[in-house]
C-alpha cells in the first residue's frame, strides 16, 4: 500500500478533539497505523505545533477518561504531527501546505470544518497546487441542507475529485453492529430467508437524544431534526435494512443496492403527510431528575416561537417486491428519555396458536447501536415446570460481540472510518447518489409539511415524544418498542 499522509483541516474543532484525533490515537495504540503514516493538523490560529499539542492533549483527555494516552504514548503518536496555519478562505496561505505535501505519497485531506468552505478549500488546493499527487478528500455532513444545496457542493467536490476519491462520511456507517447488520442478514441463511413481508410485520428504526440543542440554536433552527437526521442517518439505516444482497462488498455493489431503496422509497405527499408524519418541539422538563428547559428557552434563542421540529415520526414504504405491506416506522428526537439508537424488526405472529391465551408472542430482532452495541433475538420457548403443563416464556438470545474479538472495547466509528479511508475502501462511505436521492424524498415531504402546516407540537423534555407519535403507530395496532 502507498504511504499515506493526512491532514486534517479544522484541527482546532470540536469534532477533531471529540472524536478524530482520539480514533488515531486508539489506531496507534494498537499498531494499525502505517509507521511512515504522517499528519498534519491544519487551522487558521498561528501557532507552532508545541502550542497547539498541549491544549489538543487537554481536550482529548476529557474526552477519553481512563482511555487518554499516557505520556509516553502521546510523545510518540505526536511525532507523526506537524501544525500547518491555514485561513482557508485565503488562497496566498497555503504554500506552507504546499511545501509540506509529498507528491509520491496519497494525501487524504480531511475536511472537519463547516461545509461553506468545502468548495473554497478544494479551489485553493488546486490553484496552489496541492492537489498534484495522488489525493483523496474525506467529508463531514452535512452535505447540503436540500436536494439543490447538497448538488452544488457534490458539484463543487467533483470539479476537483472523481467519485471514487471522495469520502462522505455518515459515521453509523462505521458502528461495529452497522457492519454486523451486514453480517446477520448475508451469512445466516435462517435470517436472510426470514428477511421480507412473508415474515416480517414492520421495522423501527428509532435515534434518540438525551441532550437538546448544545449551544447550537441558530444553527438547529435552519435545520431540524428530519434535515439533521432523518436525510443521513435513519436513511442509511433503513437502506441497510432493506437493501437486496449486494453482489460483493465493493463500495460500488453496496451503494447501487441501497440508492434503489432510497428511490422506491413512496414519496410523502400533502395529501398522506397528516396521516404519516408527526413532528414535535420539546417544552421545559426532566430528564433524569434534572430539570432542562425548552427549546425556546435554550441559550441562543431570541425568538418568541419557532415551527423548527426538534422531534419527527414517519411511517414510510418501501414499494418494491420485498417490503410491499411492511410499514418502516422512523422517529428521532431531542430531550427524549434515554439517548438510545435502535432498529427493531417486528415479526408476524404465528397464523394459529395452539399454545392457549397470550401464547402467541412473535418473535422480535433489536440491533441495538448504542447504548451496547449488540443485537437480541426474543425467542419462546417452554417453562420447564412439571406444575404448569405447557407455560411459555420468551427468551433473549444475546449476541454479544465481544465474544471471540481481539480488542476489550468495541471500538469508535472513527476508528474503522479511518483505517478505511486510509486503504481506499470506499464500502462504509456514502455515495452522491444516495445522498441527492435522500434530499429528495425530504425535500418533497417537508413541502409537503409545510402546505398542510403539520405543526410541531409541544412534548415535555423527557419524554417520548407528542402524543400523537403513539397513535401514529397504535392506530395500526403496533407500539413503539420502548
Ligand atoms: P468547530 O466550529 O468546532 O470547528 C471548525 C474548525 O474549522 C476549527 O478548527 C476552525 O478553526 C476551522 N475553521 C473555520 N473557519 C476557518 C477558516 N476560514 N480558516 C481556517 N480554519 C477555519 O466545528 P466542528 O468541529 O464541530 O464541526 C466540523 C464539521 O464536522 C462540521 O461540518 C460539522 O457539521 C461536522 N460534524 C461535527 C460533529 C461534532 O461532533 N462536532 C459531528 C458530526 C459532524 P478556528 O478554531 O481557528 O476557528
Amino acid at each position: 500500500m502507498a504511504a499515506v499522509d493526512l491532514i486534517i483541516f479544522g484541527a482546532s474543532g470540536d469534532l477533531s478533539a471529540r472524536k478524530l484525533f482520539p480514533a488515531l490515537f486508539q489506531l496507534e495504540r494498537l499498531n494499525l497505523l502505517q509507521k511512515d503514516l504522517r499528519i498534519a493538523a491544519v487551522a487558521r490560529t498561528k501557532q507552532t505545533l508545541d502550542e497547539f499539542l498541549p491544549v489538543l492533549k487537554g481536550k482529548m483527555a476529557s474526552y477519553m477518561g481512563d482511555d487518554a494516552p499516557s505520556d509516553d504514548e502521546w510523545a510518540s503518536f505526536t511525532q507523526r504531527f506537524s501544525y500547518v496555519a491555514v485561513n482557508f478562505s485565503e488562497p496566498d496561505e497555503y504554500g506552507e501546505l504546499r511545501e509540506w505535501l509529498d507528491d509520491e505519497r496519497v494525501s487524504l485531506f480531511y475536511f472537519a470544518t463547516p461545509p461553506s468552505l468545502f468548495a473554497p478549500i478544494c479551489e485553493h488546493l488546486s490553484t496552489t497546487n496541492c492537489l498534484a499527487g495522488d489525493c483523496r478528500i474525506v467529508v463531514e455532513k452535512p452535505i447540503g441542507e436540500n436536494l439543490e444545496s447538497s448538488i452544488n457542493v457534490n458539484e463543487a467536490l467533483s470539479r476537483y475529485f472523481d467519485e471514487k476519491a471522495i469520502y462522505r462520511i455518515d459515521h453509523y456507517l462505521g458502528k461495529e453492529t452497522v457492519q454486523n447488520l451486514l453480517v446477520l442478514r448475508f451469512a445466516n441463511s435462517f435470517i436472510n430467508s426470514q428477511w421480507d413481508n412473508t415474515c416480517i410485520d414492520h421495522v423501527q428504526i428509532t435515534v434518540g437524544e438525551m441532550v437538546g440543542i448544545e449551544g447550537r440554536w441558530s444553527y438547529y433552527d435552519k435545520v431540524g431534526q428530519l434535515r439533521d437526521m432523518v436525510q443521513n442517518h435513519l436513511m442509511q439505516l433503513m437502506c441497510l435494512v432493506a437493501m437486496e444482497p449486494p453482489n460483493s462488498l465493493e463500495a460500488e455493489s453496496i451503494r447501487d443496492e441501497k440508492v434503489k431503496i432510497v428511490r422506491a422509497l413512496r414519496r410523502i405527499d400533502s395529501q398522506s403527510v397528516n396521516e404519516k408524519v408527526v413532528r414535535g418541539q420539546y417544552i421545559n422538563g426532566w430528564i433524569r431528575g434534572t430539570a432542562v428547559p425548552g427549546y425556546l428557552d435554550e441559550d441562543g434563542c431570541e425568538m418568541d416561537s419557532s415551527d423548527t421540529e426538534t422531534y419527527i415520526a414517519i411511517k414510510a414504504h418501501i414499494d418494491n417486491w420485498r417490503w410491499s405491506g411492511v410499514p418502516f416506522y422512523l422517529r428521532t428526537g431531542k430531550r427524549l428519555p434515554e439517548k438510545v439508537t435502535e432498529i427493531v424488526i417486528q415479526y408476524k405472529s404465528l397464523p394459529h396458536n395452539i399454545f392457549g391465551n397470550g401464547a402467541n408472542i412473535p418473535n422480535k430482532l433489536v440491533i441495538r447501536l448504542q447504548p451496547n452495541e449488540g443485537i437480541e433475538l426474543s425467542m419462546v420457548s417452554k417453562k420447564q415446570s412439571l406444575k404448569e403443563r405447557m407455560s411459555l416464556q420468551s427468551h433473549l438470545l444475546d449476541l454479544d460481540f465481544r465474544e471471540g474479538s481481539d480488542l476489550d472495547r468495541i471500538p469508535d466509528a472513527y476508528e474503522r472510518l479511518f483505517l478505511d479511508a486510509i486503504q481506499g475502501d470506499q464500502s462504509l462511505f456514502v455515495g452522491r447518489e444516495e445522498i441527492e436521492e435522500s434530499w429528495r424524498w425530504c425535500d418533497q415531504l417537508i413541502e409537503a409539511c409545510k402546505e398542510q402546516q403539520v405543526p410541531a407540537l409541544p412534548y415535555q423534555a423527557g419524554a417520548w415524544g407528542p402524543a400523537k407519535a403513539e397513535v401514529l403507530i397504535e392506530k395500526d395496532f403496533r407500539s413503539w418498542h420502548v
